[in-house]
């Protein structure tokens, strides 16, 4: 329930306070129960002289602990050496003789008052607990985390979905069955309970939950698997009990359960949470094991993390039917585009198809945003409609980064930057694998301070050996350039060095592109698995990995190194325009190296074993 957030936070303070003033009242009891004016301390030999001068009326004894109250009313306490008292067989008897009251505490009202120090320090830790639970995880303990969202205000359809028709087809039925239960109870058809939507993160997975709900004008109660992962054993179960039953009040209704994944890990793993965990997800199974037919309550869950999910989640019954939600194609993302421009004023020459074109690898959310992000830039420049202009910026911005202008470079390095940019620029546009180049610019953006940006002509699916090569050289081509044209290294190719490394990796041990064959090598994944039978191939295997790697990486260098020799005069072209203009964009780059290259005799390739 929207607000709910509040009212829970204000609860939890008000339950601190009560804490606070109980703490207090119980401190103060303990310390009056001590009676009035405290006793002193005193040395032990103080004590026997007043012994001896008569003023003691009474003596309790604790242990090697002596207290004594004076004739006079005042009292005192005094530790005796250890052993005191049982080896003076004459100390009591001096006392008794004297007409001192002599008492010997029993060992529990020794520690008067200690109930009450343990019950403060309860009070104590359990309000310091609650305070950083509460900071560390910004939540407030407590059982009630399902949101309810009522049908007239799901407000969400199907036409708000786009580019996902497979996923629509498949949950059609869901939705008809919500509508109708009582005609799929005629014919008799078990429909499926559980419905796993899988996807990477902003594909539409939440939407298209949503929009079941509207479609079908059931109530939508949703809660994420992360709400029930809890330090407290229990409380997840809890959760999920109180979760279903807030559901069992309507009549027919869908529970979405979002990143079901952090509940629903494979059982048997050795974490922290894992006790609490089991309990959780056993619980989760329990209920939607206890559905009766003649309820029409459909559980829909979403997550990104399919294979980790426990085995006993997918048994028929459970979440038996999984919708893949994956990224839009290029019909998809018109659509979406489509959708999300509808809220804003387009000019009449905006073309969304083109655009579509150029975001391959967009998901549904990115183009939302992409839209959203046009909408202010045509706003900020003052403009009441969104242009084509606009489009291609919110883009650029999605794909390197936010422009930072305010990053300011020193001369050296803006030449430094232009180079580099240069270097990767050149070798992209002379390997024939490599994706076409769509933007080349020092402008800082993100982290980085120059970008170079390919652009694929069509979506792609999958990569070939060449291309990936192409792309190591690539990613060397700026290093290269600062060497050849600079005389210099510079920790600004770190990032390419990283990146080439690891597509260098990924060919040796899982793509089986090197001479160790089609063979997957798994890397230890952590310190606990680091011996060689866990990660799956012999120390002499490692030390081959490491090498192919070695050497994919240095052909990479090579093949950038030779096609930049043989092309100064169109990377120092292209490095000075850099200069002068900060971007250059793809149809400049093409004049640009149009006047400058140096025609090769033959295809260039990236440099292949071959070679
Ligand atoms: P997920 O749950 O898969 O991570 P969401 O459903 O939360 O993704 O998507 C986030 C936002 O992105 C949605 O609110 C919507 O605005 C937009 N979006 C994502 N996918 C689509 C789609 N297929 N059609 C229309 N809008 C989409
Ligand atoms: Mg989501
Ligand atoms: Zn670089």
């Amino acid at each position: 329930m929207l607000g709910g957030k509040f009212s829970r936070s204000r609860l939890f303070w008000t339950g601190i306070g009560i804490l606070i003033v109980a703490a207090a009242v119980v401190t103060f009891l303990t310390l009056r129960s001590t009676g009035a004016p405290e006793p002193t301390t005193v040395a032990f030999s103080e004590f026997l002289k007043d012994v001896q001068a008569g003023t003691v009326g009474r003596v309790v004894v604790a242990a090697e602990a002596l207290e004594f109250e004076r004739r006079d009313g005042t009292r005192s306490i005094t530790v005796a050496p250890a052993g005191y008292v049982a080896s003076n067989p004459t100390f009591v008897t001096s006392l008794t003789d004297r007409g001192v009251v002599l008492e010997v505490a029993r060992a529990e009202s020794a520690t008067s008052g200690g109930y009450g120090a343990l019950a403060v320090g309860l009070l104590f830790f359990g309000i310091v607990g609650l305070v950083l639970y509460r900071v560390t995880t910004g939540r407030v303990p407590t059982l009630e985390k399902a949101r309810t969202i009522d049908p007239q205000q799901v407000a969400v359809t199907f036409q708000d979905v786009a580019g996902v028709d497979e996923a629509k087809d498949e949950v059609r039925e869901i939705v008809d069955f919500l509508k109708e239960p009582e005609r799929f109870a005629e014919i008799g058809g078990r429909i499926p309970r559980g419905i796993l939507l899988v996807g990477p993160p902003g594909t539409g997975k939440t939407l298209l939950a949503r929009s079941m709900a509207g479609e079908a004008g059931v109530p939508f109660i949703s809660a994420s698997g992360s709400d029930f992962v809890e330090m407290y054993a229990g409380v997840g179960a809890a959760r999920v009990r109180r979760l279903f039953r807030d559901a069992r009040r309507h009549k027919s209704c869908i529970i979405f359960i979002d990143e079901l994944d952090a509940v629903g890990r494979n059982r048997g793993g050795n974490s922290l949470s894992h006790e609490e965990r089991e309990q959780t997800l056993n619980q989760l199974l329990v209920e939607m094991d206890g559905f009766q037919q003649s309820e029409s309550i459909i559980i829909v869950a979403a997550t990104n993390r399919q294979d980790i999910l426990d085995p006993a989640l997918l048994r028929p019954g459970r979440f038996d039917r999984q919708v893949v939600v994956g990224n839009p194609d290029i019909k998809g993302r018109e659509q979406i585009l489509r959708v999300h421009s509808k809220k804003v004023a387009l000019e009449g020459d905006v073309d969304l198809r083109s655009i579509a074109r150029g975001t391959p690898g967009f998901s549904g959310a990115d183009l939302a945003n992409l839209i959203n992000e046009a909408a202010l830039i045509a706003a900020r420049n003052g403009r009441k409609t969104v242009a084509n202009a606009d489009l291609d910026a919110a883009r650029d911005k999605g794909l390197m980064g936010v422009e930072r202008k305010s990053v300011a470079m020193s001369d050296k390095e803006r030449v430094t930057c232009a180079y580099h940019e240069a270097g990767h620029a050149v070798v992209a546009a002379l390997l024939p694998d490599a994706d076409p180049l769509h933007k080349v610019t020092i402008i800082p953006r993100g982290r980085a301070l120059g970008v170079t940006m390919q652009l694929p002509e069509a979506d792609r699916y999958t990569h070939s050996k060449p291309f990936i090569e192409a792309q190591i050289a690539i990613l060397m081509g700026g290093r290269v350039a600062e060497e050849l044209f600079l005389r210099q290294m510079t920790s600004g190719a770190s990032n390419d060095i990283e990146r080439a490394t690891e597509l260098a990796r990924k060919m040796v041990c899982e793509l089986g592109m090197s001479p160790l064959g089609p063979l997957h090598f798994r890397r230890p994944s952590s310190a606990w698995d680091s011996d060689n039978r866990a990660s799956g191939f012999s120390e002499e295997t490692a030390r081959r990995v490491d090498e192919e790697i070695r050497v994919l990486v240095m052909r990479g260098y090579e093949t950038a190194r030779q096609i930049i020799e043989r092309q100064r005069a169109a990377l120092k072209a292209l490095a000075e325009e850099l200069l002068e203009v900060e971007s250059v964009d793809a149809d400049r780059l093409k004049d640009i190296l149009a006047g400058t290259v140096v025609p090769v005799t033959g295809p260039a390739r990236a440099v292949s074993e071959t070679s």
